[in-house]
């Protein structure tokens, strides 16, 4: 499989020149150049792959058809060494629970961080480790998390060969479960970093460092953000799994809500679905920063300034643009790379925004690619959460009640609707209190975790104190 660029640059590339990489050098995304068909025997083959041999297995058959430059073994045992019982606590990885009147619950949250981020990111860290010592490379992860982002990439990214994380967060910003997660982390290869200030302060360190070409180059400086083709293609194997365990048979349609920030999740659901998984409808679920449920309505993507970027108790929507769209837009636009460019790395940059409403491709986005979309607000989190509780005795975690709230108005008849749970409910306790009154369970490894011991640095928001601790760290 070759990968190209959304904004138009050809030059053949395969999976592994990409895996370290972030934006194409056009500043474009890459994706593959054509989505593999999986034709009816071929999803029943993967039906029992399954449900006889596993996640894992299941994992391997759809990774292979997009990498060609991994050995098939090797990749099988990279699927097999993450996707274990041990690391995702059952063996569906991804089971389904029944909610109401034909809603699902798909659970990707049971991994080290308890929020869907692992399933790709604990991946993305055997990659990695395997690319960089063929290679002979070492790789130094500079990032910066409001939360789950940060936690996932350190517990994939602990004690692995040839790799460092240097992760900047908002001093005091994140949950104390959340912090809890990070500091406590005793690994060698892993640097907590407070900074003293909010996230867009940490996320401007890190894009300052990136723009220092001679820094990064001698640093070997690099990133796990959403952008990145192998997250992406990940979190495609749990749609596949979904489907399986709601239906019977390969016409069985299902539909999918799914709890949406920087469209990295949907858009994995947009691959299945062009491979040819039978989704009826991807339906978008957003909190208040509706950046997303404002273009699937109206046609126009309106980026927001930092100042209208709300905080929210989903605070991993909290976005104020979805920096994995320009994938589907590039689909959406029957793949017009000059066009993508014009709309991305043109309009955005000039005025903000773009509109396709009176293109017409716009209305193919419901029509021939099946999405849809709807947004929560706080008060619609605390009655679901509380609701989903008092009905059903569940406890769902406040970007999942996005998601539950917005599905429950997309239901069909006949049509499974499958809500991805992104996170469990103990990382956002605050919230979930102030709807049930009651504290979330928490899954017993974290008992006491926030008397553990903390390793974590604080820095003035200063991108040459950050240059200097990454310099004093890699020897
Ligand atoms: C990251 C995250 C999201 C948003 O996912 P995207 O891929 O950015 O759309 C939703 N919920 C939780 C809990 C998350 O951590």
């Amino acid at each position: 499989m070759k990968y190209i660029s959304t904004r138009g640059d050809q030059s053949p590339k395969h999976f592994c020149d990409i895996l370290l990489e972030g934006l194409a050098p056009d500043g474009g995304l890459y994706l593959p150049a054509h989505y593999p068909k999986v034709d009816d025997a071929s999803l029943s083959r993967w039906r029992s792959v399954y449900q006889n041999q596993g996640y894992a297995e299941l994992a391997f058959e759809v990774l292979s058809l997009y990498i060609d430059d991994i050995p098939a073994a090797d990749l099988k045992a990279l699927c097999r060494k993450t996707y274990t019982l041990e690391v995702f606590g059952s063996p569906e990885i991804v089971p389904l629970r029944p909610l109401e009147n034909g809603i699902w619950l798909e659970a990707l949250s049971n991994g080290p961080t308890l929020a869907f981020k692992d399933m790709a990111m604990q991946l993305l860290g055997n990659l990695f480790e395997y690319e960089l010592a063929r290679r002979g490379e070492e790789l130094n992860i500079l990032g910066a998390t409001s939360g789950d982002t940060g936690s996932a990439a350190e517990y994939a990214m602990r004690g692995k060969k040839g790799v460092r994380v240097f992760m900047t967060s908002p001093q005091g910003r994140m949950s104390p479960f959340q912090q809890a997660q990070m500091f406590s982390l005793m690994d060698d290869n892993i640097f907590n970093i407070a900074v003293d200030g909010v996230f867009d302060d940490c996320q401007d360190m890190v894009k300052a460092v990136s723009n220092d070409l001679d820094f990064k180059r001698r640093y070997k400086i690099g990133t796990v953000n959403s952008i990145n083709w192998a997250r992406l293609l990940a979190q495609v194997v749990y749609y596949f799994a979904g489907y399986f365990q709601a239906t019977q048979k390969n016409t069985d349609k299902v539909s999918f809500t799914v709890p949406s920030g920087n469209f990295g999740n949907v858009c994995a659901g947009h691959v299945a679905r062009m491979m040819g998984l039978p989704i009826a409808r991807l339906v978008v679920a957003t909190n208040e920063n509706d950046v997303l449920d404002e273009f699937f309505k109206t046609g126009v993507y309106r980026v927001r300034g930092s100042a209208d970027t709300h905080e929210t108790s989903s605070p991993s929507m909290d976005i104020s643009k979805a920096s994995n769209f320009e994938r589907f837009v590039f689909d959406l636009l029957g793949r017009d790379g000059a066009r993508t460019k014009a709309l991305f790395g043109d309009a955005l940059a000039r005025v903000g925004f773009f509109d396709l409403e009176a293109h017409p491709a716009f209305s193919r986005a419901a029509s021939h690619y099946g999405f849809d979309s709807g947004k929560s607000s706080h008060a619609d989190r605390l009655a679901t959460i509380k609701d989903v509780y008092q009905t059903h005795g569940m406890m769902i975690d406040t970007h999942t009640a996005d998601g539950v709230k917005v599905a429950r108005a997309h239901v069909q008849a006949g049509v499974p609707m499958i809500v991805l749970e992104t996170a469990l409910p103990i990382k956002f306790a605050a919230t979930i209190i102030e709807a049930t009154g009651r504290e979330p369970d928490r899954p017993p490894k974290f008992n006491g975790i926030e008397a553990l011991p903390k390793r974590v640095v604080d820095m003035a928001a200063d991108v040459q104190a950050i240059k200097s601790f990454i310099t004093c760290h890699c020897s």
